[in-house]
Protein backbone atom coordinates (compact mmCIF):
# COMPACT_ATOMS: atom_id res chain seq x y z
CA UNK A 1 0.00 0.00 0.00
CA UNK A 2 1.17 3.82 -0.93
CA UNK A 3 2.56 5.35 1.87
CA UNK A 4 0.52 8.55 0.65
CA UNK A 5 -2.41 8.23 -1.98
CA UNK A 6 -4.19 10.90 -4.24
CA UNK A 7 -7.49 9.51 -5.08
CA UNK A 8 -8.85 12.19 -8.11
CA UNK A 9 -8.04 14.95 -6.55
CA UNK A 10 -9.18 18.12 -7.35
CA UNK A 11 -8.31 21.71 -5.87
CA UNK A 12 -10.00 24.39 -7.74
CA UNK A 13 -9.58 28.01 -5.99
CA UNK A 14 -12.44 30.24 -5.41
CA UNK A 15 -11.32 32.95 -8.52
CA UNK A 16 -12.11 29.65 -10.94
CA UNK A 17 -8.85 28.28 -11.25
CA UNK A 18 -8.66 24.52 -11.29
CA UNK A 19 -4.73 24.01 -10.47
CA UNK A 20 -5.38 20.38 -9.91
CA UNK A 21 -7.99 18.50 -11.79
CA UNK A 22 -9.13 14.60 -10.65
CA UNK A 23 -5.37 13.83 -9.86
CA UNK A 24 -4.65 10.44 -8.84
CA UNK A 25 -1.47 9.05 -7.87
CA UNK A 26 0.18 7.32 -5.03
CA UNK A 27 3.85 7.24 -3.73
CA UNK A 28 4.85 3.86 -2.51
CA UNK A 29 7.22 3.20 0.78
CA UNK A 30 11.12 3.55 0.16
CA UNK A 31 10.62 5.42 -3.01
CA UNK A 32 12.24 9.32 -4.39
CA UNK A 33 9.67 10.55 -6.53
CA UNK A 34 10.10 14.21 -7.99
CA UNK A 35 7.24 16.21 -9.56
CA UNK A 36 8.01 18.26 -12.49
CA UNK A 37 6.04 20.96 -14.47
CA UNK A 38 5.49 24.19 -16.00
CA UNK A 39 4.94 27.43 -13.70
CA UNK A 40 1.44 27.22 -12.91
CA UNK A 41 1.04 23.62 -13.43
CA UNK A 42 -0.37 22.66 -9.91
CA UNK A 43 2.77 20.84 -8.53
CA UNK A 44 2.68 23.46 -5.30
CA UNK A 45 -0.93 22.61 -5.06
CA UNK A 46 -0.29 19.34 -5.08
CA UNK A 47 2.36 19.24 -2.65
CA UNK A 48 0.39 20.90 -0.73
CA UNK A 49 -2.71 19.17 -0.72
CA UNK A 50 -0.78 15.58 -0.49
CA UNK A 51 0.82 17.21 2.87
CA UNK A 52 -2.53 17.82 4.45
CA UNK A 53 -1.80 21.70 3.77
CA UNK A 54 -4.52 22.77 2.13
CA UNK A 55 -7.72 20.58 1.47
CA UNK A 56 -9.12 19.20 -1.70
CA UNK A 57 -12.20 20.44 -3.84
CA UNK A 58 -13.15 16.49 -4.09
CA UNK A 59 -11.15 13.55 -3.92
CA UNK A 60 -9.80 11.91 -0.95
CA UNK A 61 -6.13 11.76 0.15
CA UNK A 62 -4.23 9.55 2.60
CA UNK A 63 -1.31 9.48 5.02
CA UNK A 64 -0.01 6.44 5.80
CA UNK A 65 -3.16 4.87 5.89
CA UNK A 66 -5.21 7.61 7.29
CA UNK A 67 -7.76 9.28 4.82
CA UNK A 68 -6.95 12.99 5.97
CA UNK A 69 -10.68 14.41 4.55
CA UNK A 70 -12.50 13.33 7.72
CA UNK A 71 -9.58 14.65 10.09
CA UNK A 72 -10.54 18.13 11.68
CA UNK A 73 -7.78 20.69 11.88
CA UNK A 74 -6.69 19.76 14.76
CA UNK A 75 -5.89 16.03 14.20
CA UNK A 76 -4.63 16.63 10.78
CA UNK A 77 -2.20 19.39 12.46
CA UNK A 78 -0.72 16.30 14.87
CA UNK A 79 -0.52 14.37 11.97
CA UNK A 80 1.18 16.85 9.94
CA UNK A 81 3.40 17.18 13.00
CA UNK A 82 4.50 13.25 13.64
CA UNK A 83 3.73 11.62 10.08
CA UNK A 84 5.31 14.12 7.47
CA UNK A 85 8.75 16.29 7.39
CA UNK A 86 8.91 19.29 5.09
CA UNK A 87 12.00 20.64 3.98
CA UNK A 88 11.98 24.20 1.97
CA UNK A 89 14.01 26.16 -0.70
CA UNK A 90 14.62 28.50 2.11
CA UNK A 91 16.12 26.90 4.83
CA UNK A 92 13.67 28.37 7.78
CA UNK A 93 16.28 27.55 10.72
CA UNK A 94 15.90 29.86 13.62
CA UNK A 95 18.98 31.70 13.64
CA UNK A 96 19.15 32.25 17.43
CA UNK A 97 18.98 28.59 17.67
CA UNK A 98 21.91 25.89 17.67
CA UNK A 99 22.01 23.12 14.67
CA UNK A 100 20.78 20.75 17.68
CA UNK A 101 18.16 22.76 19.16
CA UNK A 102 16.80 23.46 15.82
CA UNK A 103 16.69 20.04 14.69
CA UNK A 104 14.83 19.23 18.01
CA UNK A 105 12.16 21.99 17.67
CA UNK A 106 9.59 19.51 16.11
CA UNK A 107 9.91 17.54 19.22
CA UNK A 108 9.67 20.60 21.51
CA UNK A 109 6.55 21.52 19.52
CA UNK A 110 4.58 18.28 19.75
CA UNK A 111 5.18 18.84 23.37
CA UNK A 112 7.59 16.30 23.81
CA UNK A 113 10.99 16.34 25.52
CA UNK A 114 13.47 16.30 22.78
CA UNK A 115 15.02 13.37 23.08
CA UNK A 116 18.65 13.49 22.55
CA UNK A 117 19.37 10.45 20.71
CA UNK A 118 16.70 10.97 18.20
CA UNK A 119 18.52 14.54 17.44
CA UNK A 120 22.12 12.85 17.48
CA UNK A 121 20.46 10.39 14.93
CA UNK A 122 19.24 12.44 12.78
CA UNK A 123 22.28 14.70 12.74
CA UNK A 124 24.27 11.77 12.20
CA UNK A 125 22.24 11.19 9.19
CA UNK A 126 22.85 14.07 7.57
CA UNK A 127 26.50 14.08 8.40
CA UNK A 128 26.42 16.84 10.71
CA UNK A 129 26.83 14.85 13.92
CA UNK A 130 30.54 17.26 14.77
CA UNK A 131 28.08 20.85 14.30
CA UNK A 132 25.51 20.30 16.75
CA UNK A 133 26.39 23.29 19.13
CA UNK A 134 26.99 26.00 15.63
CA UNK A 135 24.23 28.48 14.46
CA UNK A 136 23.38 28.75 11.48
CA UNK A 137 25.11 31.96 10.51
CA UNK A 138 28.02 29.55 11.27
CA UNK A 139 27.28 27.03 8.82
CA UNK A 140 27.27 27.02 4.89
CA UNK A 141 24.21 27.15 3.11
CA UNK A 142 24.50 23.49 2.03
CA UNK A 143 24.96 22.43 5.98
CA UNK A 144 22.24 24.93 6.96
CA UNK A 145 19.76 22.76 4.68
CA UNK A 146 21.24 19.38 5.76
CA UNK A 147 20.19 20.56 9.22
CA UNK A 148 16.81 21.66 7.71
CA UNK A 149 16.26 17.50 6.64
CA UNK A 150 17.90 16.37 9.51
CA UNK A 151 14.55 18.12 11.52
CA UNK A 152 12.80 16.89 9.01
CA UNK A 153 13.62 13.37 9.86
CA UNK A 154 13.93 13.83 13.60
CA UNK A 155 9.94 12.58 13.53
CA UNK A 156 10.75 9.52 11.40
CA UNK A 157 8.05 10.47 9.63
CA UNK A 158 6.12 8.32 7.23
CA UNK A 159 6.91 11.05 4.30
CA UNK A 160 9.10 13.75 3.96
CA UNK A 161 8.16 16.76 1.12
CA UNK A 162 10.49 18.60 -0.44
CA UNK A 163 10.04 21.61 -2.43
CA UNK A 164 12.82 22.97 -4.77
CA UNK A 165 15.06 22.00 -1.78
CA UNK A 166 18.23 22.88 -4.03
CA UNK A 167 16.52 26.29 -5.39
CA UNK A 168 19.01 27.89 -3.07
CA UNK A 169 21.97 26.21 -3.84
CA UNK A 170 24.98 26.42 -5.93
CA UNK A 171 25.48 23.32 -8.17
CA UNK A 172 28.07 21.81 -6.28
CA UNK A 173 26.44 21.74 -3.07
CA UNK A 174 22.92 20.95 -4.62
CA UNK A 175 24.51 17.70 -5.82
CA UNK A 176 25.86 17.20 -1.97
CA UNK A 177 22.02 17.64 -0.71
CA UNK A 178 20.63 15.29 -3.82
CA UNK A 179 22.96 12.49 -2.49
CA UNK A 180 22.23 12.69 0.78
CA UNK A 181 18.49 12.43 -0.13
CA UNK A 182 19.30 9.99 -2.49
CA UNK A 183 20.76 8.44 0.40
CA UNK A 184 18.41 8.59 2.69
CA UNK A 185 16.12 6.82 0.70
CA UNK A 186 18.28 3.81 -0.80
CA UNK A 187 19.87 3.01 3.23
CA UNK A 188 16.80 3.87 5.39
CA UNK A 189 13.72 3.25 3.33
CA UNK A 190 12.99 7.07 3.29
CA UNK A 191 9.83 7.99 1.26
CA UNK A 192 10.78 11.55 -0.46
CA UNK A 193 8.41 13.43 -2.96
CA UNK A 194 10.52 16.60 -4.32
CA UNK A 195 8.98 19.46 -6.34
CA UNK A 196 11.82 20.83 -8.79
CA UNK A 197 12.28 22.41 -11.89
CA UNK A 198 16.05 21.07 -12.34
CA UNK A 199 16.12 18.16 -14.40
CA UNK A 200 19.40 16.97 -12.45
CA UNK A 201 17.71 17.39 -9.42
CA UNK A 202 14.86 15.04 -10.79
CA UNK A 203 17.36 12.35 -12.18
CA UNK A 204 18.21 11.31 -8.50
CA UNK A 205 14.49 10.47 -7.71
CA UNK A 206 13.27 6.78 -8.75
CA UNK A 207 10.13 8.06 -11.19
CA UNK A 208 9.34 11.65 -12.37
CA UNK A 209 6.05 12.92 -12.65
CA UNK A 210 4.63 15.55 -14.90
CA UNK A 211 2.36 17.82 -14.26
CA UNK A 212 0.31 20.17 -17.02
CA UNK A 213 -2.62 21.99 -16.28
CA UNK A 214 -3.22 20.49 -13.23
CA UNK A 215 -3.15 17.27 -14.54
CA UNK A 216 -0.28 14.36 -15.16
CA UNK A 217 1.15 14.11 -18.53
CA UNK A 218 3.50 10.92 -18.19
CA UNK A 219 6.32 9.52 -15.94
CA UNK A 220 9.42 8.46 -16.32
CA UNK A 221 11.24 6.09 -14.36
CA UNK A 222 15.01 6.44 -13.64
CA UNK A 223 15.33 9.08 -16.30
CA UNK A 224 19.10 10.84 -17.01
CA UNK A 225 18.63 14.99 -16.83
CA UNK A 226 18.78 14.72 -20.65
CA UNK A 227 15.66 12.61 -21.06
CA UNK A 228 14.02 15.05 -17.97
CA UNK A 229 14.50 17.80 -19.70
CA UNK A 230 13.67 16.37 -23.29
CA UNK A 231 10.26 15.40 -21.34
CA UNK A 232 9.77 18.90 -19.63
CA UNK A 233 10.63 20.91 -23.39
CA UNK A 234 7.98 18.18 -25.01
CA UNK A 235 5.49 19.74 -22.31
CA UNK A 236 6.27 23.06 -22.36
CA UNK A 237 6.13 23.40 -26.33
CA UNK A 238 2.23 25.59 -26.75
CA UNK A 239 0.00 23.04 -27.90
P1 LIG B 1 3.21 25.50 -9.74
O1 LIG B 1 3.65 25.13 -8.36
O2 LIG B 1 3.35 24.37 -10.72
O3 LIG B 1 3.82 26.76 -10.27
P2 LIG B 1 0.67 26.16 -8.47
O4 LIG B 1 0.18 24.92 -7.80
O5 LIG B 1 1.31 27.20 -7.62
O6 LIG B 1 1.62 25.76 -9.69
O7 LIG B 1 -0.54 26.87 -9.22
C1 LIG B 1 -1.43 26.18 -10.10
C2 LIG B 1 -2.49 27.16 -10.61
O8 LIG B 1 -3.31 27.59 -9.53
C3 LIG B 1 -1.91 28.43 -11.23
O9 LIG B 1 -2.75 28.82 -12.30
C4 LIG B 1 -2.00 29.42 -10.09
O10 LIG B 1 -2.10 30.75 -10.60
C5 LIG B 1 -3.25 29.00 -9.38
N1 LIG B 1 -3.20 29.29 -7.93
C6 LIG B 1 -2.28 28.84 -7.04
N2 LIG B 1 -2.57 29.25 -5.79
C7 LIG B 1 -3.71 29.98 -5.90
C8 LIG B 1 -4.53 30.68 -4.94
N3 LIG B 1 -4.24 30.70 -3.64
N4 LIG B 1 -5.63 31.34 -5.41
C9 LIG B 1 -5.93 31.30 -6.71
N5 LIG B 1 -5.21 30.66 -7.66
C10 LIG B 1 -4.12 30.01 -7.27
Amino acid sequence: MPVVQLHAVTRRYPNGVTALDAVSVGFDAGTFTAVMGPSGSGKSTLLQCAAGLDRPTAGRVSIAGQDLSGLGERRLTRLRRDRIGFVFQAFNLLPALTARQNVGLPLRLAGRRPDRDAVEQALAAVGLADRGGHRPHELSGGQQQRVAIARALVTAPAVVFADEPTGALDRGTSQQVLHLLRALVDERGQTIVMVTHDPVAASYADRVLFLTDGKLAGELTGATPEAVAAHMTRLEVPA
